[in-house]
């Protein structure tokens, strides 16, 4: 197979292209050959004028075709320009069909799709080339339906876009301009073969969040604020008409099914919810996400590798626009490796169309590349080029070198306060002269114990238990001989029990043990090994103590004695008073609630 491809900003520049000497000699020999037009303008008479300049070289010719944000061939990029891509298969068949559709009709269009490729002709289906208008169709609801329909299907494609206004988009097929609709094109044959990479690329930067209250494609709330009062804080991006020009470089990114996703925000809604392109879902994990220019020149190379291997005579690219509007003209640094490879062509979208093996939603902010054989491989891939990555030019380049030095900026400062913020959270629940839990996390552990055994029908236990007259060593010996007392007592304890109870210092020479799974008998027995290591203490070799340390304990058992951690503790507090009224030293059970 082989692949014309040229910009165009005339029917004069297109009549050029079409007429060229050696298309025009191939083109007769081609069993079937389809043509993509990508055009920046969305009115129906250019995009009809163009398919019928095309369909007039040859009856034979498949038209296709989609707005765009942008266009991309041979290893550049262009804006407000039109794009003519020409495939000439020596041995493939196509098949195109169009549906108009409404939105709500998605899921129907997917199974009449998934039915009418099934098999026109007589050689397997080899790769799906999708093209569907991008602003207000639930695409993600039509490729889920097609991956339930047809999974494995190879699917390609992207979402028509326009100038960056989220307006009319069309795709086209022949004549039809659809600017609600989809517009498909089955490859069949038995040696060609469809390679499909898709990437991403942007990174996740900030805090982690999460879509607190969401449905579809609209986010209400973000860690329970207001979406947009986020985007405010983090972005400074307020509400105004340009939320999708301004937020688009900062997609919020979702890991779905082992993909990273990105969600690019459509417009903010009343209340400060927003919509999005693509779907997302309530309780999902979120973090901004950035474009690290390096990184994704760097990263590319796997993807680069992959196609290079494949030896592919054709390449269609369908890339994001953000990636457009992020990398501006330096976008063709991740683009122009492919030109070395075969001839590329494609455009900038509102979505790309790829199914992952086990999913297939709608990606935004990728770049799609799609490779095209017919034939085995012969085995000499071409040469990995490195001059085209790089530029000599001191004063290219300069915006991404400074962007990249900001995101480094950011980054860092980021790891350094989540950083800072662990050390804080560790010492927000813990105790600083025991190094023990504090009261703060003891009460959130014993809630979720209380849900656990709730749930689960298990019992758990807590006990009491406070130094004896312990007001005597500070008395006597000081206030420093009082804190190591305090630690002694506290390993004293930790190293009494099991691995997942928690020993906590509840305040001033009072701990309290919360026992997971175990009931009053078992949990009395352990008090009753607690007490006598604190009291043999002062037998140990090398103790430091200054006499003999006593403690006296409190047991209470969920559910008999409580409920709720008030409820429970208290019941402990009461039975370590009488603990301490029946002469220190011992351990005492919970009465009965009453
Ligand atoms: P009882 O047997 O009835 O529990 O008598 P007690 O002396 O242990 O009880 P009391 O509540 O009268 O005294 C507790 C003392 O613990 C009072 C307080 O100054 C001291 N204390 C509280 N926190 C600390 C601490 O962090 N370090 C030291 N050294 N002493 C502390
Ligand atoms: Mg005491
Ligand atoms: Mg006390």
């Amino acid at each position: 197979m082989e692949q014309y491809a040229g910009f165009f900003d005339t029917l004069e520049e297109l009549d050029l292209l079409l007429s060229a000497a050696p298309l025009r000699g191939k083109l007769g020999s081609a069993r079937s050959v389809l043509a993509q037009v990508f055009v920046s303008r969305t009115e129906d008479d250019w995009a009809q004028a163009v398919a019928a300049r095309v369909a007039g070289v040859d009856a034979r010719i498949v038209v296709v075709g989609a707005s765009t944000a942008g266009e991309i061939c041979g290893g550049q990029v262009r804006s407000a320009s039109n794009v003519l891509s020409l495939l000439l298969f020596h041995t493939a068949e196509l098949h195109a069909v169009a549906y108009d559709c409404a939105p709500g009709q998605e899921a129907a269009v997917a199974a009449r799709l998934a039915a009418d490729l099934a098999a026109p002709a007589a050689a397997p289906l080899k790769g799906l080339l999708l093209l569907g208008t991008g602003t207000d169709l639930d695409t993600g609801l039509l490729l889920q339906a097609l991956h339930g329909q047809a999974p494995g299907l190879p699917l390609f494609g992207g979402a028509a876009a326009d100038s960056v206004q989220l307006g009319r988009t069309l795709v086209l097929h022949g004549q039809r301009v659809l600017d609600q609709g989809y517009v498909g094109v089955g490859l069949y044959g038995d040696d060609l073969e469809v390679l499909r990479q898709a990437y991403l690329g942007w990174e996740p930067m900030g805090k982690r969040m999460r879509a607190t209250r969401a449905s579809r494609f609209v986010i209400e709330t973000i860690d329970d604020q207001p979406a947009l009062d986020v985007y405010r804080h983090y972005l400074g991006i307020g509400d105004d008409d340009q939320l999708f020009l301004n937020a688009m470089e900062f997609p919020l990114l979702v890991e779905r099914d082992g993909h990273l996703l990105a969600r690019v925000p459509r417009h903010a809604l009343p209340g400060g919810a927003i919509e999005y392109i693509g779907d997302v879902r309530e309780g999902e994990e979120l973090q901004f996400g950035y474009a690290h220019l390096d990184g994704i020149v760097e990263r590319a190379r796997g993807t680069q590798a992959a196609v290079r291997v494949f030896e592919p005579q054709a390449i269609l690219l369908y890339s994001c626009n953000c990636r457009f509007f992020v990398m501006q003209q330096d976008v063709e640094l991740e683009l122009r490796p492919y030109e070395t490879m075969a001839p590329t062509a494609g455009f900038f979208t509102y979505g790309e169309f790829c199914d992952l093996g086990h999913s297939s939603p709608l990606m935004t902010s990728t770049l799609l590349v799609v490779a095209l054989r017919e034939g085995p491989r012969d085995g000499v891939p071409a040469l990995e080029s490195d001059a085209v990555t790089t530029s000599r030019d001191v004063y290219a380049r300069s915006h991404a070198r400074i962007l990249s030095r900001f995101q480094h900026f950011v980054r860092a400062i980021a790891e350094d306060l989540e950083h800072a913020n662990r050390e804080l959270q560790v010492l927000a629940e813990h105790d600083g002269l025991t190094g023990l839990a504090n009261r703060r996390k003891l009460q959130s552990l014993v809630a979720v114990e209380t849900e656990r055994a709730q749930r689960y029908g298990q019992d758990f236990s807590v006990m009491v238990c406070d130094v004896d007259h312990f007001k005597r060593f500070n008395d006597t010996y000081g206030h420093e001989v009082g804190d190591e007392v305090l630690r002694q007592v506290a390993h004293a304890l930790v190293r009494q029990v099991r691995g997942t109870d928690t020993v906590c210092r509840y305040g001033g020479e009072e701990f309290v043990v919360l026992l997971p799974h175990t009931g009053l008998d078992e949990a009395l027995q352990c008090a009753e090994r607690l007490r006598s290591a604190v009291a043999g203490l002062c037998e140990q070799p090398g103790h430091l103590l200054p006499c003999e340390v006593t403690m006296s304990f409190g047991v209470a058992g969920y559910p008999a004695h409580g409920l709720n951690e008030a409820a429970l503790l208290a019941a402990a507090d009461r039975a370590l008073y009488g603990a301490k009224h029946a002469g220190r030293n011992r351990v005492c059970a919970a009465g009965l609630a009453p």
